[in-house]
């Protein structure tokens, strides 16, 4: 699995561009977060609105990538 051109976003739980990604520092590691999420929760509810049907909509495959992420991170 080689997608250098794409990182995982631990907010949306999928894959973006690289230049839409922001890396963050957590207690848990670095992570990667995008762009537009980020601004989307400071900018409040109307953009969060829009997050969180796509995350539902994510939710099934979240172990999946919770599984990738880790991979992802040690490489
Ligand atoms: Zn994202």
């Amino acid at each position: 699995m080689s997608t250098p051109d794409t990182l995982y976003c631990y907010h949306c739980r999928t894959y973006h561009p690289r230049e839409e990604m922001r890396q963050l520092e957590t207690k848990t590691g670095k992570r990667w977060r995008c762009i537009k999420s980020i601004e989307a929760t400071q900018r409040g509810k109307a953009d969060r609105d829009a997050y969180g049907k796509q995350m539902t909509a994510m939710n099934k495959a979240e172990a999946q990538a919770k599984l990738r992420l880790i991979q992802n991170t040690s490489r």
